[in-house]
């Protein structure tokens, strides 16, 4: 692990400046909405959405003399997801005030955890596109209240606040500055992302906030002491991630390299320009004057408690992509896409159970996936089941039918729907094995092209063209490995 702290980014990362090699280096501090009917302190709805307000209570509101009250749920939310990044957790935690004034946030305070949060030190296992994985070390995960939110568009010279979300649990997550490149960077926020997901502890939907990031860049000459960081406030999309980390790495580098120096603040990514621009720098940073909450006592965990909450979890992804390679025979790549998100993962094992690991895959990533993106559905809108498609492999593995006219099946399931069994039954489009009947295909397609019987014996390549030949003349029902056979015995090819 102190080789994720010391790691230098691979050469194809390295930035070229006017004075050499730059390397980018990356901390994020994600924001996570825990997965919750309630708030963290108060009984209030924690669904997304709702007519402005209609999610308050006296708690959220912050009405004079009202007590929070710790919501056990999600509690037991940020233990799973601690678990689920192999983290160290905390028996005894403390919840903090940190104090600050803004319209949304009537309290005048967030209550958060500072020293001492919930959960410590974990791992997060990223796979990058080139087949590797790397550790990301997370420092820490703990709770906080969400603010509210101020809608300055509804009225021409007033603005509005909305405290629907105000008081709403959130996990923050800190990683150490382990990343090195914006593809890195994005990499950790899907997999931190999916195994939330896997965990049901946050919906991960970035688009309606329910996951955002503040990301730390800095930069360095490859190897060299870290640099001073700039903080990229509330990045809210993984591709717009990509693009900040991107813009202010090269900015940092231009001021550098023009002799200034890195001032330490907090910027924000302005997407429709594509770049960041300064919010305030670290002087003019808030003294929150943290202290503990005197309302809360300090959380304390039951160690049998969290021990049946592991016990508890579910398979997470790393595991499954490691169970789907070795059990099924996947390449890591092929594991990886099945196991992307449970229902794909558990569609493909319906899929695959009993059956050729290999082709089940090749036919769920390929034909089935495929298919789906091409129309905009999902495996919850899919109109073709597992078992079809796992019907469409037992005929192809039965020899009753060929590769090609099973996705001329597929195509019928797809529209008509039905059993591929009685389709291919009822269609007749059994796979010819009549090798009479073959043989007279072959011996027609010999005899009309001699100049290609020659060629075929100098570039024994060419015999894939006999194939196809073959194929189309019997409506593609001939059994491939017969029509190839036969082919090399009638030509004279040995190999
Ligand atoms: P603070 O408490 O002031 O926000 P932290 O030490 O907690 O500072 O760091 C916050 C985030 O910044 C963490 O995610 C950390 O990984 C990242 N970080 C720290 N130093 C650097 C650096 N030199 N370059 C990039 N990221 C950094
Ligand atoms: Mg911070």
């Amino acid at each position: 692990m102190l080789e994720a702290a010391k790691r230098i980014a691979d050469k194809k990362d390295w930035i070229k400046g006017a004075t050499g090699d730059w390397e980018i280096i990356i901390g994020l501090e994600v924001h996570a909405q825990v997965t919750s009917k309630s708030k963290l302190f108060s009984g209030a709805s924690a669904e997304y959405g709702g007519a402005p307000n209609d999610h308050v209570s006296m708690v959220d509101a912050a009405m004079p003399g009202m007590l929070p009250v710790i919501n056990e749920f999600c509690v037991e939310q940020a233990v799973r997801t601690g678990l689920g990044l192999k983290a160290q957790i905390n028996n005894y935690s403390v919840f903090d005030r940190k104090n600050y004034f803004y319209p949304d946030l009537p309290q005048g305070y967030q209550i958060s955890q500072f020293k001492q949060p919930i959960v410590g030190e974990g791992v997060v296992t990223i796979d990058l596109d080139d087949g590797k994985s790397i550790p990301v070390r997370v420092e820490r995960l703990h709770l906080e209240q969400d603010a509210g939110k101020s809608l300055h568009d509804q009225h021409p010279n007033m603005s509005f606040v909305d405290l629907n979300r105000s008081g709403c649990a959130l996990m923050e997550i800190v990683s150490k500055p382990d990343m090195r490149s914006a593809d890195e960077a994005k990499a950790y926020v899907t997999k931190l992302r999916q195994i939330m997901r896997y965990l049901g502890t946050c919906d991960g939907n970035m688009e309606q906030g329910s996951m955002r990031a503040d990301v730390n860049v800095s930069v360095r000459a490859p190897g060299a002491p870290f640099g001073t960081r700039c903080e990229i406030k509330n990045v809210n999309s993984i591709r717009f991630m990509g693009q900040a980390i991107e813009y202010e790495a090269r900015r940092q580098i231009g001021v550098i390299e023009d002799g200034g120096k890195i001032d330490q603040e907090t910027r924000l990514y302005d997407a429709k320009k594509g770049e960041t621009r300064s919010m305030r720098s670290k002087e003019e940073a808030h003294d929150y004057r943290y202290f503990p909450d005197p309302d809360l006592l300090p959380l304390k965990l039951d160690s049998a408690r969290v021990a049946e909450i592991k016990a508890s979890l579910p398979e997470l992804p790393d595991e499954k992509k490691a169970r789907f390679m070795s059990a099924y025979g996947l390449s890591a790549y092929d594991a990886a896409v099945l196991a992307a998100e449970p229902p794909s993962a558990d569609f493909y094992e319906t899929v695959a159970k009993g059956r050729d690991g290999k082709l089940s895959a090749n036919w769920v990533i390929n034909e089935f996936f495929g298919r789906l993106n091409k129309e905009g559905k999902t495996i919850e809108t899919t109109p073709v089941s597992a078992a079809q498609i796992g019907g469409i492999v037992d005929l192809i593995t039965a020899g009753t039918i060929s590769g090609k006219i099973a996705k001329d099946v597929f195509e019928i399931v797809w529209t008509e729907g039905g059993s591929p069994a009685e389709i291919v039954e009822t269609r007749g489009l059994v796979q010819v094995t009549d090798m009479g009947a073959i043989e007279k295909a072959v011996d027609e397609i010999i005899a009309a092209n001699p100049d290609k019987v020659e060629a075929v014996k100098v570039k024994a390549s060419m015999l894939g063209w006999f194939v196809g030949q073959v194929m189309k003349t019997t409506g593609g029902k001939a059994n491939p490995q017969s029509v190839n056979d036969l082919l090399r015995e009638k030509l004279g090819i040995n190999q």
